[in-house]
């Protein structure tokens, strides 16, 4: 087990500092064009993977970090750079960490560099669990997966929607009920590979924030894939209902959909810190140099306590999210929704920050010649993806309580 420290070390800083780089030189200047576009930033993927930020290879290596700290460390500094195109860049992840989390090494080995690309041919990858009728209630997906045994196909039939990357990804994860009489234990995660027929893009969403990440209802209809698409197997699937269906308790109540976000939401956490120190840093160096009543606006301990807040949040928020992200590196036990926590208190940090920033620089603030009016638009999903709070402090509520709390 590695010892939890607040030292990266010298390989996490040196990852710190070159991808810091890159989210000053590159993505900071794009930021504004790509959010007014509202189209998903290929140019900047495209760079990001050149250098080696976009690549399986990279995450793995920052994934398997026994300190666990490496992608928290990386989701921050993108997200410092921009949330919009930090998500495009990053948004393949969720659904690579979905088949990393449920998927046999072949299937890892076989897609999840398809879900990548190469930097001269890049792809992404889409995660789609969330349904018009089943968002913070996972369990009540309707999209049917049906097994045709004489082909060895399962086929798909259902309408996915919010999946960042939906339609334009290489690569879908789609998570189907087997047996709906089981809810969210008779679900599972399918592989749909690229170009097969009968899988497309719905409607795309026009979004308050994150406006550069692509978000877009995804239409199953009819979607044959080989049997060897189910991730996991179709072996441990059928164990796992047979165990569902006489109520066992080692059957739990986890699932498809919640083994990825478990594994995901700390560094979704960190995600926000990003947002939420770029927006501090903005207001911080503005409170001292706007002079109003003949001194600078920092002087007045109003607007200076105000920055005080900001930063002890975004440091609690930060050990919250290391704590999480060492303990998910090194299998311990969330016994308290520690991972739950962690992204709960950095979403809601960011908003705080965020609003707090905008009001420290007045009437600049509200408008996009600065940047903290869109760095307060996209930290709002960050108390509603991945888990809204409200479902945050449900998970926490019951794990602490052992009382299933509705
Ligand atoms: C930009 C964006 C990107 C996304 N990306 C993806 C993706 O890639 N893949 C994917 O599968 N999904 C994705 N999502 C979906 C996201 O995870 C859901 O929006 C989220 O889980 C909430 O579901 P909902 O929108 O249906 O809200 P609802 O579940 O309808 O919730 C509405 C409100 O009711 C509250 N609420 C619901 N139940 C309870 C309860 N029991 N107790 C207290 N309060 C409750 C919620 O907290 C919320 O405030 C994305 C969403 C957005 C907006």
């Amino acid at each position: 087990m590695s010892t939890f420290s607040l030292d990266p070390g010298p390989d996490q800083l040196a990852v710190r500092d070159w991808l810091h780089g890159f989210a000053a030189d590159v993505m900071r200047p794009a930021a504004a064009e790509w959010d007014e576009r509202e189209e998903t930033p290929w140019p900047v993927i495209q760079e990001a993977a050149k250098i080696g930020v976009y690549s399986l290879d990279f995450y793995a290596q920052q994934y398997f970090d026994p300190s666990g700290v490496g992608i928290p460390i990386a989701m921050e500094e993108l997200f410092w750079g921009d949330a919009g195109l930090g998500l495009a860049i990053v948004g393949t992840t969720l659904a690579a960490v979905a088949v990393l989390a449920n998927g046999t090494d072949e299937q890892i080995g076989t897609w999840a560099p398809q879900m990548f690309g190469t930097p001269d041919d890049v792809k992404v990858a889409a995660f789609c669990s969330s349904e018009p009728d089943a968002g913070s209630d996972v369990s009540a997906l309707r999209t049917r997966a049906v097994y045709d045994e004489a082909k060895d196909e399962w086929v798909l039939n259902g309408t996915k929607t919010w999946a960042t990357n939906g339609g334009i990804a290489a690569v879908h994860v789609v998570v189907a009920t087997v047996d709906p009489a089981l809810g969210a234990r008779g679900q599972a995660s399918f592989v749909v590979p690229p170009g097969t027929p009968g899988l497309s893009q719905g409607q795309k969403f026009k979004k308050h924030g994150i406006r550069a990440s692509h978000t877009a209802e995804v239409v199953l209809d009819g979607v044959r894939i080989p049997g060897s698409c189910l991730l996991g197997g179709k072996e441990k699937l059928d164990e796992r209902l047979a165990r569902a269906r006489e109520g066992t308790k080692r059957s739990g109540g986890k699932n498809a959909a919640m083994a990825t976000f478990e594994a995901s939401r700390p560094a979704v956490g960190a995600q926000a810190i990003g947002i939420a120190r770029a927006a501090y840093e903005v207001a911080l160096d503005y409170a001292r140099t706007r002079v109003q009543f003949g001194r600078p606006i920092i002087d007045n301990q109003g607007v200076a306590f105000q920055l005080a807040d900001m930063k002890t949040r975004i440091d609690a928020a930060r050990l919250l999210v290391w704590r999480a992200s060492w303990m998910a590196a090194n299998n311990q036990p969330f016994t308290s929704a520690e991972g739950s926590m962690s992204k709960l208190y950095a979403g809601e940090t960011a908003k705080f920050v965020t609003a707090q920033a905008m009001q420290i620089l007045g009437g600049n603030g509200f408008t996009r010649e600065y940047p903290v009016e869109r760095m307060h638009r996209d930290s709002a999903i960050y108390t509603i993806f991945e888990g809204t709070s409200e479902i945050q402090r449900l998970v926490i509520a019951r794990a602490i309580s052992g009382i299933p709390i509705r």
